[in-house]
Protein backbone atom coordinates (compact mmCIF):
# COMPACT_ATOMS: atom_id res chain seq x y z
CA UNK A 1 0.00 0.00 0.00
CA UNK A 2 2.95 2.28 0.74
CA UNK A 3 4.75 1.54 -2.16
CA UNK A 4 1.90 1.90 -4.45
CA UNK A 5 1.04 5.16 -3.03
CA UNK A 6 3.91 7.16 -2.01
CA UNK A 7 6.76 4.60 -3.97
CA UNK A 8 9.78 7.06 -6.20
CA UNK A 9 8.98 4.78 -8.67
CA UNK A 10 5.85 5.54 -9.56
CA UNK A 11 3.64 5.88 -5.98
CA UNK A 12 -0.02 7.04 -7.12
CA UNK A 13 0.92 10.37 -5.40
CA UNK A 14 4.24 10.50 -6.24
CA UNK A 15 4.69 9.24 -9.97
CA UNK A 16 6.24 12.39 -12.06
CA UNK A 17 3.61 12.19 -14.50
CA UNK A 18 3.24 15.26 -16.27
CA UNK A 19 -0.49 17.31 -15.89
CA UNK A 20 -1.78 14.04 -13.68
CA UNK A 21 -4.26 15.42 -10.58
CA UNK A 22 -5.59 12.97 -8.59
CA UNK A 23 -8.51 15.52 -7.40
CA UNK A 24 -11.60 17.02 -8.61
CA UNK A 25 -13.99 15.87 -11.38
CA UNK A 26 -11.67 15.40 -14.17
CA UNK A 27 -9.22 13.41 -11.73
CA UNK A 28 -10.04 10.20 -9.58
CA UNK A 29 -11.72 11.72 -6.14
CA UNK A 30 -13.26 15.12 -4.81
CA UNK A 31 -12.44 15.54 -1.54
CA UNK A 32 -14.48 18.13 0.94
CA UNK A 33 -11.87 21.23 1.19
CA UNK A 34 -11.91 21.15 -2.68
CA UNK A 35 -16.16 21.19 -2.68
CA UNK A 36 -16.60 24.31 -0.52
CA UNK A 37 -14.46 27.23 0.85
CA UNK A 38 -16.39 26.96 3.64
CA UNK A 39 -14.88 23.63 5.07
CA UNK A 40 -11.39 25.14 5.35
CA UNK A 41 -12.86 28.39 6.82
CA UNK A 42 -14.77 26.52 9.53
CA UNK A 43 -11.49 24.20 10.23
CA UNK A 44 -9.65 27.79 10.33
CA UNK A 45 -12.38 29.20 12.86
CA UNK A 46 -12.23 25.82 14.86
CA UNK A 47 -8.58 26.70 15.49
CA UNK A 48 -8.82 30.49 16.32
CA UNK A 49 -11.46 29.31 18.95
CA UNK A 50 -9.20 26.39 20.38
CA UNK A 51 -6.86 29.14 21.06
CA UNK A 52 -8.90 31.32 22.59
CA UNK A 53 -10.24 28.83 25.17
CA UNK A 54 -5.96 28.31 25.75
CA UNK A 55 -5.34 31.67 26.78
CA UNK A 56 -4.48 33.60 22.97
CA UNK A 57 -0.69 32.13 23.24
CA UNK A 58 1.25 35.27 21.44
CA UNK A 59 3.93 33.58 20.51
CA UNK A 60 5.34 29.86 19.73
CA UNK A 61 2.53 29.10 18.00
CA UNK A 62 2.50 27.01 14.31
CA UNK A 63 0.05 25.36 12.13
CA UNK A 64 0.75 21.90 10.76
CA UNK A 65 -0.79 19.83 8.22
CA UNK A 66 0.04 16.31 7.13
CA UNK A 67 -1.57 15.35 3.83
CA UNK A 68 -2.53 19.03 2.39
CA UNK A 69 -3.03 17.90 -1.65
CA UNK A 70 -3.44 20.54 -3.28
CA UNK A 71 -3.02 23.10 -0.39
CA UNK A 72 -6.62 24.01 -0.74
CA UNK A 73 -7.56 23.89 3.20
CA UNK A 74 -4.26 25.19 4.23
CA UNK A 75 -5.29 28.00 2.16
CA UNK A 76 -8.81 28.46 3.40
CA UNK A 77 -7.77 28.25 6.95
CA UNK A 78 -4.63 30.83 6.27
CA UNK A 79 -6.76 33.53 4.61
CA UNK A 80 -9.65 33.04 7.10
CA UNK A 81 -7.14 33.89 10.03
CA UNK A 82 -5.89 36.89 8.68
CA UNK A 83 -9.67 38.34 10.29
CA UNK A 84 -7.98 36.97 13.62
CA UNK A 85 -4.72 39.49 13.56
CA UNK A 86 -4.20 38.28 17.21
CA UNK A 87 -4.03 34.86 16.07
CA UNK A 88 -2.35 35.09 12.68
CA UNK A 89 0.34 37.35 14.41
CA UNK A 90 1.53 34.62 17.25
CA UNK A 91 1.60 31.87 14.22
CA UNK A 92 5.54 31.27 13.60
CA UNK A 93 5.27 29.10 11.13
CA UNK A 94 3.20 26.56 9.27
CA UNK A 95 4.50 23.36 8.46
CA UNK A 96 3.29 20.59 5.84
CA UNK A 97 3.74 16.80 5.88
CA UNK A 98 4.01 15.93 2.33
CA UNK A 99 5.23 12.84 0.28
CA UNK A 100 4.95 13.85 -2.88
CA UNK A 101 7.02 16.50 -5.10
CA UNK A 102 4.29 17.18 -7.17
CA UNK A 103 1.75 18.08 -5.08
CA UNK A 104 4.62 20.33 -2.90
CA UNK A 105 4.58 21.89 -5.77
CA UNK A 106 1.22 22.92 -6.51
CA UNK A 107 0.84 23.84 -2.78
CA UNK A 108 3.94 26.19 -2.73
CA UNK A 109 2.13 27.92 -5.67
CA UNK A 110 -1.12 28.39 -4.17
CA UNK A 111 0.17 29.38 -0.63
CA UNK A 112 3.18 31.16 -1.48
CA UNK A 113 2.55 33.02 -5.14
CA UNK A 114 5.63 33.92 -6.53
CA UNK A 115 8.00 33.25 -3.33
CA UNK A 116 10.93 31.10 -4.75
CA UNK A 117 10.63 27.84 -2.91
CA UNK A 118 14.06 26.90 -1.38
CA UNK A 119 16.09 23.37 -0.64
CA UNK A 120 16.86 23.15 2.69
CA UNK A 121 18.54 20.11 4.91
CA UNK A 122 15.01 18.93 6.22
CA UNK A 123 13.01 19.68 2.85
CA UNK A 124 12.00 22.68 1.52
CA UNK A 125 10.53 26.30 2.54
CA UNK A 126 9.21 29.39 1.44
CA UNK A 127 7.08 31.83 2.36
CA UNK A 128 3.22 32.94 2.69
CA UNK A 129 1.95 34.88 -0.05
CA UNK A 130 -0.44 36.65 2.39
CA UNK A 131 2.25 37.58 4.90
CA UNK A 132 6.05 38.37 3.84
CA UNK A 133 7.04 36.81 7.19
CA UNK A 134 5.43 34.01 7.37
CA UNK A 135 7.46 30.12 6.97
CA UNK A 136 6.39 27.79 5.28
CA UNK A 137 8.39 24.50 5.86
CA UNK A 138 7.62 21.20 3.73
CA UNK A 139 8.53 17.84 4.87
CA UNK A 140 8.20 14.16 3.73
CA UNK A 141 8.03 12.20 7.38
CA UNK A 142 6.66 13.97 10.29
CA UNK A 143 9.74 13.03 12.35
CA UNK A 144 11.65 15.22 10.61
CA UNK A 145 9.87 18.12 11.77
CA UNK A 146 10.94 20.11 15.23
CA UNK A 147 9.60 19.02 18.27
CA UNK A 148 9.80 21.97 21.43
CA UNK A 149 8.07 21.76 24.42
CA UNK A 150 7.60 25.97 24.40
CA UNK A 151 5.57 25.75 21.71
CA UNK A 152 1.97 25.07 20.51
CA UNK A 153 1.10 23.08 17.64
CA UNK A 154 -2.47 22.88 15.85
CA UNK A 155 -2.20 20.45 13.41
CA UNK A 156 -4.91 19.33 10.76
CA UNK A 157 -5.25 16.55 8.70
CA UNK A 158 -7.62 15.55 6.26
CA UNK A 159 -7.99 12.20 4.44
CA UNK A 160 -4.51 11.52 4.92
CA UNK A 161 -4.63 8.39 7.85
CA UNK A 162 -6.89 6.74 4.91
CA UNK A 163 -3.91 6.80 3.45
CA UNK A 164 -1.58 5.18 5.79
CA UNK A 165 -0.63 1.15 5.24
CA UNK A 166 -2.70 -1.12 6.76
CA UNK A 167 -2.13 -4.77 7.59
CA UNK A 168 -4.74 -7.15 7.34
CA UNK A 169 -5.22 -10.12 10.03
CA UNK A 170 -7.77 -12.74 10.40
CA UNK A 171 -8.69 -14.90 13.41
CA UNK A 172 -7.92 -18.39 12.98
CA UNK A 173 -9.61 -21.69 14.99
CA UNK A 174 -6.92 -23.78 15.98
CA UNK A 175 -7.83 -26.78 14.02
CA UNK A 176 -6.86 -24.57 10.97
CA UNK A 177 -3.74 -23.23 12.22
CA UNK A 178 -1.39 -26.34 12.01
CA UNK A 179 1.81 -24.91 13.76
CA UNK A 180 1.97 -22.52 16.38
CA UNK A 181 5.19 -20.31 15.99
CA UNK A 182 7.14 -20.11 19.19
CA UNK A 183 10.14 -18.17 20.07
CA UNK A 184 12.07 -21.74 20.17
CA UNK A 185 10.35 -22.69 16.62
CA UNK A 186 7.07 -24.35 15.51
CA UNK A 187 5.00 -26.27 17.34
CA UNK A 188 2.31 -29.01 16.37
CA UNK A 189 -0.75 -27.43 17.73
CA UNK A 190 -2.64 -30.53 17.63
CA UNK A 191 -0.31 -31.92 20.33
CA UNK A 192 -0.92 -28.89 22.18
CA UNK A 193 -3.86 -28.82 25.51
CA UNK A 194 -6.84 -27.80 24.51
CA UNK A 195 -6.75 -25.04 26.90
CA UNK A 196 -3.92 -23.38 24.75
CA UNK A 197 -5.66 -24.27 21.99
CA UNK A 198 -7.05 -20.51 21.19
CA UNK A 199 -7.65 -18.81 17.58
CA UNK A 200 -4.32 -17.77 16.48
CA UNK A 201 -3.88 -14.15 14.26
CA UNK A 202 -3.44 -14.79 10.43
CA UNK A 203 -1.69 -11.74 8.50
CA UNK A 204 -3.54 -11.59 5.29
CA UNK A 205 -0.73 -11.08 2.53
CA UNK A 206 -0.14 -9.76 -0.83
CA UNK A 207 0.54 -11.90 -3.34
CA UNK A 208 0.76 -12.16 -7.50
CA UNK A 209 -2.29 -13.32 -9.09
CA UNK A 210 -1.75 -16.72 -10.91
CA UNK A 211 -1.25 -15.85 -14.77
CA UNK A 212 -4.63 -16.05 -16.75
CA UNK A 213 -6.70 -16.18 -13.76
CA UNK A 214 -10.10 -14.37 -14.37
CA UNK A 215 -11.77 -12.10 -11.79
CA UNK A 216 -14.59 -15.13 -11.16
CA UNK A 217 -11.41 -17.14 -9.81
CA UNK A 218 -9.70 -14.50 -8.05
CA UNK A 219 -13.43 -13.92 -6.79
CA UNK A 220 -13.74 -10.53 -7.90
CA UNK A 221 -16.73 -8.37 -6.08
CA UNK A 222 -19.08 -7.76 -9.03
CA UNK A 223 -18.87 -3.72 -8.83
CA UNK A 224 -15.10 -4.01 -10.02
CA UNK A 225 -14.89 -6.45 -12.94
CA UNK A 226 -15.44 -3.69 -15.58
CA UNK A 227 -11.53 -3.11 -14.77
CA UNK A 228 -8.87 -5.30 -15.45
CA UNK A 229 -7.63 -8.60 -13.30
CA UNK A 230 -5.82 -7.82 -10.27
CA UNK A 231 -2.22 -7.70 -10.70
CA UNK A 232 -2.15 -9.27 -6.94
CA UNK A 233 -4.59 -11.19 -4.52
CA UNK A 234 -4.35 -11.49 -0.95
CA UNK A 235 -3.86 -14.41 0.60
CA UNK A 236 -4.29 -15.93 4.28
CA UNK A 237 -0.15 -16.47 5.45
CA UNK A 238 -0.13 -20.15 6.56
CA UNK A 239 1.92 -19.03 9.67
CA UNK A 240 2.13 -16.60 11.75
CA UNK A 241 4.23 -13.82 10.46
CA UNK A 242 6.17 -10.78 12.47
CA UNK A 243 3.27 -8.70 12.18
CA UNK A 244 0.65 -10.89 13.71
CA UNK A 245 2.80 -12.30 15.96
CA UNK A 246 3.05 -8.47 17.91
CA UNK A 247 0.75 -6.00 16.40
CA UNK A 248 -2.69 -7.60 17.14
CA UNK A 249 -1.65 -8.00 20.56
CA UNK A 250 -1.20 -4.52 21.07
CA UNK A 251 -4.63 -3.30 21.92
CA UNK A 252 -7.19 -4.76 24.59
CA UNK A 253 -9.52 -4.08 21.77
CA UNK A 254 -8.27 -6.56 19.20
CA UNK A 255 -7.60 -9.25 21.90
CA UNK A 256 -11.28 -9.05 23.01
CA UNK A 257 -12.30 -10.56 19.16
CA UNK A 258 -9.62 -13.25 18.90
CA UNK A 259 -12.35 -15.65 19.95
CA UNK A 260 -13.86 -14.97 17.25
CA UNK A 261 -13.53 -17.15 14.13
CA UNK A 262 -12.88 -15.97 11.23
CA UNK A 263 -12.74 -12.11 12.50
CA UNK A 264 -11.12 -9.93 10.37
CA UNK A 265 -8.94 -6.91 11.39
CA UNK A 266 -7.19 -4.19 10.03
CA UNK A 267 -4.21 -2.21 11.77
CA UNK A 268 -2.42 0.67 10.95
CA UNK A 269 1.05 0.86 12.81
CA UNK A 270 1.86 4.26 11.01
CA UNK A 271 -1.09 6.05 11.74
CA UNK A 272 -1.05 4.95 15.58
CA UNK A 273 2.67 6.57 15.13
CA UNK A 274 0.98 9.60 13.51
CA UNK A 275 -1.51 10.08 16.37
CA UNK A 276 1.30 9.57 19.34
CA UNK A 277 3.02 11.83 17.50
CA UNK A 278 0.59 14.73 17.31
CA UNK A 279 0.09 13.74 21.27
CA UNK A 280 3.06 14.09 22.17
CA UNK A 281 3.41 17.82 20.31
CA UNK A 282 0.10 18.91 22.46
CA UNK A 283 1.13 16.93 25.41
CA UNK A 284 4.25 16.13 25.87
CA UNK A 285 6.00 13.06 26.49
CA UNK A 286 7.60 9.93 25.40
CA UNK A 287 7.39 8.44 21.82
CA UNK A 288 8.21 4.89 21.83
CA UNK A 289 11.14 4.36 19.42
CA UNK A 290 10.76 0.92 19.26
CA UNK A 291 7.02 1.36 18.25
CA UNK A 292 8.72 3.73 15.30
CA UNK A 293 11.11 1.31 14.01
CA UNK A 294 8.73 -1.59 14.10
CA UNK A 295 5.80 0.56 12.43
CA UNK A 296 7.58 1.12 9.07
CA UNK A 297 9.59 -1.89 8.05
CA UNK A 298 10.74 -2.36 4.96
CA UNK A 299 10.63 1.21 3.81
CA UNK A 300 12.80 3.92 3.44
CA UNK A 301 12.62 5.42 6.33
CA UNK A 302 14.38 8.47 7.88
CA UNK A 303 15.97 7.41 11.39
CA UNK A 304 15.33 10.69 13.25
CA UNK A 305 17.31 11.41 16.48
CA UNK A 306 16.42 9.95 19.72
CA UNK A 307 15.94 13.35 21.67
CA UNK A 308 13.27 14.50 19.14
CA UNK A 309 11.11 11.53 20.80
CA UNK A 310 10.95 13.58 23.77
CA UNK A 311 9.00 16.43 24.46
CA UNK A 312 9.08 18.35 27.92
CA UNK A 313 5.81 20.45 27.95
CA UNK A 314 5.57 22.63 30.93
CA UNK A 315 1.90 23.34 30.25
CA UNK A 316 0.28 21.03 27.27
CA UNK A 317 -1.16 23.70 24.51
CA UNK A 318 -2.59 23.34 21.00
CA UNK A 319 -4.43 20.72 19.21
CA UNK A 320 -4.95 18.38 16.52
CA UNK A 321 -8.41 17.76 13.89
CA UNK A 322 -8.27 14.74 12.29
CA UNK A 323 -10.84 14.14 9.52
CA UNK A 324 -11.15 11.53 7.96
CA UNK A 325 -13.82 8.38 7.31
CA UNK A 326 -13.84 5.59 9.25
CA UNK A 327 -16.20 3.40 11.82
CA UNK A 328 -16.70 5.62 15.10
CA UNK A 329 -15.67 2.89 17.39
CA UNK A 330 -15.27 -0.20 15.80
CA UNK A 331 -12.20 -1.29 14.53
CA UNK A 332 -12.17 -2.09 10.52
CA UNK A 333 -12.56 -4.97 8.51
CA UNK A 334 -12.61 -5.41 4.86
CA UNK A 335 -12.49 -1.82 4.15
CA UNK A 336 -9.18 -1.74 1.86
CA UNK A 337 -10.30 -0.11 -1.41
CA UNK A 338 -9.47 1.32 -4.96
CA UNK A 339 -10.60 4.43 -6.42
CA UNK A 340 -10.43 5.51 -10.16
CA UNK A 341 -12.28 7.96 -11.67
CA UNK A 342 -14.59 8.32 -9.13
CA UNK A 343 -15.51 4.38 -9.34
CA UNK A 344 -14.65 1.99 -6.69
CA UNK A 345 -11.92 -0.58 -8.60
CA UNK A 346 -9.93 -3.44 -6.90
CA UNK A 347 -7.00 -1.71 -4.97
CA UNK A 348 -4.45 -4.94 -5.89
CA UNK A 349 -5.19 -4.01 -9.65
CA UNK A 350 -2.74 -1.01 -11.70
CA UNK A 351 -0.47 -0.73 -9.15
CA UNK A 352 0.18 2.96 -9.00
CA UNK A 353 -2.49 4.32 -10.91
CA UNK A 354 -5.21 3.58 -8.59
CA UNK A 355 -5.77 5.39 -5.47
CA UNK A 356 -5.93 2.68 -2.78
CA UNK A 357 -7.24 4.01 0.90
CA UNK A 358 -8.74 2.06 3.85
CA UNK A 359 -11.38 3.42 7.24
CA UNK A 360 -9.44 4.88 9.60
CA UNK A 361 -9.69 3.34 13.11
CA UNK A 362 -11.03 6.69 15.09
CA UNK A 363 -10.55 4.65 18.62
CA UNK A 364 -7.04 3.03 17.74
CA UNK A 365 -6.09 6.69 16.93
CA UNK A 366 -7.72 7.95 19.86
CA UNK A 367 -6.22 5.03 22.21
CA UNK A 368 -2.49 5.52 21.10
CA UNK A 369 -2.83 9.24 21.37
CA UNK A 370 -4.09 8.97 25.25
CA UNK A 371 -1.06 6.50 25.52
CA UNK A 372 1.40 8.67 24.22
CA UNK A 373 0.81 11.23 26.45
CA UNK A 374 -0.33 12.27 29.79
CA UNK A 375 -0.78 15.47 28.30
CA UNK A 376 -3.72 15.25 26.55
CA UNK A 377 -7.31 13.90 26.31
CA UNK A 378 -9.39 13.24 22.94
CA UNK A 379 -13.14 14.52 21.70
CA UNK A 380 -15.42 13.04 19.56
CA UNK A 381 -15.40 11.22 16.83
CA UNK A 382 -18.54 13.09 15.56
CA UNK A 383 -19.55 13.38 11.89
CA UNK A 384 -19.10 15.82 9.65
CA UNK A 385 -22.12 17.16 9.40
CA UNK A 386 -22.31 17.69 13.23
CA UNK A 387 -19.20 19.33 13.08
CA UNK A 388 -20.22 21.60 10.30
CA UNK A 389 -23.23 22.71 11.40
CA UNK A 390 -22.16 23.61 15.02
CA UNK A 391 -19.58 25.72 13.46
CA UNK A 392 -22.41 28.16 11.51
CA UNK A 393 -21.75 26.29 7.72
CA UNK A 394 -25.20 27.25 6.78
CA UNK A 395 -24.99 30.88 8.31
CA UNK A 396 -21.20 31.07 6.25
CA UNK A 397 -22.71 29.67 2.99
CA UNK A 398 -25.66 32.72 3.44
CA UNK A 399 -23.31 35.15 3.76
CA UNK A 400 -21.21 34.03 0.91
CA UNK A 401 -24.23 33.94 -1.36
CA UNK A 402 -25.00 37.08 -0.38
CA UNK A 403 -22.01 38.55 -1.31
CA UNK A 404 -22.01 36.83 -4.71
CA UNK A 405 -25.65 38.26 -5.16
CA UNK A 406 -24.31 41.74 -4.16
CA UNK A 407 -21.64 41.37 -6.36
CA UNK A 408 -23.79 40.39 -9.44
CA UNK A 409 -25.70 43.70 -8.89
CA UNK A 410 -22.37 46.03 -9.19
CA UNK A 411 -21.97 45.99 -5.42
CA UNK A 412 -25.49 47.98 -5.12
CA UNK A 413 -27.96 46.31 -2.56
CA UNK A 414 -30.79 45.93 -4.02
CA UNK A 415 -34.97 45.61 -2.49
CA UNK A 416 -35.41 42.66 -4.74
CA UNK A 417 -34.27 40.43 -1.62
CA UNK A 418 -36.57 37.51 -2.40
CA UNK A 419 -34.96 36.40 -5.51
CA UNK A 420 -36.13 33.19 -6.76
CA UNK A 421 -34.20 30.16 -7.00
CA UNK A 422 -34.29 30.37 -11.08
CA UNK A 423 -32.61 33.25 -11.05
CA UNK A 424 -29.50 32.19 -8.82
CA UNK A 425 -26.59 31.92 -11.10
CA UNK A 426 -23.55 29.32 -11.16
CA UNK A 427 -21.23 30.75 -8.23
CA UNK A 428 -24.42 30.93 -6.13
CA UNK A 429 -25.46 27.21 -7.23
CA UNK A 430 -21.95 26.06 -6.78
CA UNK A 431 -22.11 27.56 -3.11
CA UNK A 432 -25.87 25.68 -2.37
CA UNK A 433 -24.73 23.02 -3.99
CA UNK A 434 -21.02 23.03 -1.94
CA UNK A 435 -21.84 22.83 1.70
CA UNK A 436 -25.27 20.83 1.35
CA UNK A 437 -23.23 17.98 -0.15
CA UNK A 438 -20.70 18.38 2.73
CA UNK A 439 -23.50 17.76 5.64
CA UNK A 440 -25.63 15.60 3.91
CA UNK A 441 -26.53 12.77 5.83
CA UNK A 442 -28.00 10.03 3.48
CA UNK A 443 -26.54 6.45 4.17
CA UNK A 444 -23.73 7.72 1.70
CA UNK A 445 -23.16 11.14 2.19
CA UNK A 446 -20.20 12.91 3.44
CA UNK A 447 -22.02 14.52 6.26
CA UNK A 448 -22.41 10.83 8.17
CA UNK A 449 -19.70 8.99 6.32
CA UNK A 450 -16.53 11.44 7.62
CA UNK A 451 -15.51 11.57 11.10
CA UNK A 452 -13.72 14.57 13.32
CA UNK A 453 -11.75 14.06 16.27
CA UNK A 454 -10.17 16.37 18.28
CA UNK A 455 -6.87 15.85 20.47
CA UNK A 456 -6.63 18.72 23.23
CA UNK A 457 -4.68 19.29 26.40
CA UNK A 458 -5.94 17.82 29.00
CA UNK A 459 -7.53 19.76 31.98
CA UNK A 460 -8.25 18.13 34.88
CA UNK A 461 -11.48 19.00 36.16
CA UNK A 462 -12.23 20.01 39.95
CA UNK A 463 -15.14 18.81 41.86
CA UNK A 464 -18.19 20.70 40.50
CA UNK A 465 -16.56 21.72 37.75
CA UNK A 466 -18.03 20.78 34.13
CA UNK A 467 -15.31 19.60 31.56
CA UNK A 468 -14.49 21.94 29.13
CA UNK A 469 -15.27 20.89 25.56
CA UNK A 470 -14.12 21.93 22.05
CA UNK A 471 -16.39 24.16 20.42
CA UNK A 472 -18.52 21.97 18.23
CA UNK A 473 -17.57 18.55 20.47
CA UNK A 474 -20.54 19.85 22.54
CA UNK A 475 -18.36 23.03 23.95
CA UNK A 476 -19.06 26.51 23.17
CA UNK A 477 -17.07 29.52 22.34
CA UNK A 478 -14.72 30.02 25.69
CA UNK A 479 -11.92 32.40 26.42
CA UNK A 480 -10.05 31.41 29.02
N1 LIG B 1 -5.90 16.71 2.51
C1 LIG B 1 -6.07 16.77 1.09
C2 LIG B 1 -5.43 15.60 0.33
C3 LIG B 1 -5.83 14.20 0.70
S1 LIG B 1 -5.03 12.99 -0.31
C4 LIG B 1 -7.53 16.92 0.75
O1 LIG B 1 -8.35 16.59 1.58
O2 LIG B 1 -7.85 17.33 -0.36
C5 LIG B 1 -3.71 12.43 0.71
C6 LIG B 1 -2.54 13.36 0.85
O3 LIG B 1 -1.57 12.74 1.71
C7 LIG B 1 -1.78 13.69 -0.42
O4 LIG B 1 -1.29 15.01 -0.31
C8 LIG B 1 -0.64 12.68 -0.40
O5 LIG B 1 0.43 13.02 -1.23
C9 LIG B 1 -0.30 12.65 1.06
N2 LIG B 1 0.31 11.40 1.54
C10 LIG B 1 -0.16 10.16 1.37
N3 LIG B 1 0.62 9.25 2.01
C11 LIG B 1 1.59 9.96 2.61
C12 LIG B 1 2.70 9.62 3.44
N4 LIG B 1 2.94 8.35 3.76
N5 LIG B 1 3.49 10.60 3.91
C13 LIG B 1 3.24 11.90 3.59
N6 LIG B 1 2.22 12.29 2.81
C14 LIG B 1 1.40 11.34 2.31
Amino acid sequence: MRQCLVSDLGGYYTAETAGRDQFGQKGDFVTSPEISQTFGELVGLWVVAEWMAQGKKREGVYLMEVGPGRGTLMDDILRTIRNFKDFSSSIEAVYLVEASQGLRQAQHKLLCGDNPLKETESGHESYSKYAKDLKIVWCEDVRLLPKEGNKTPFIVAHEFFDALPIHIFQSVPPAAAEQIQTPTGPIDAKKLPRSSRENQWRELVVSPTPPFATHSDLGTPKNMQSGPVPDFQLTLSKAATPHSMYLPEQSDRYKAIKSTDHALIEVSPESHAYAADFAVRIGGGQLPTARHQQSRPNTHTVSAPSEQDVVEKSQPSGAALIMDYGPASTIPANSLRGIKRHEHVSPLSEAGTVDISADVDFLGLAESAINASLGVEVHGPIDQARFLTAMGIQERAAQLVKQALDKERGGKKDDNSERKKEDLTETVKRIETGWKRLVDRGPQGMGKLYQFMAIVPHRPVKQGEQMRRPVAFGGDIAVS
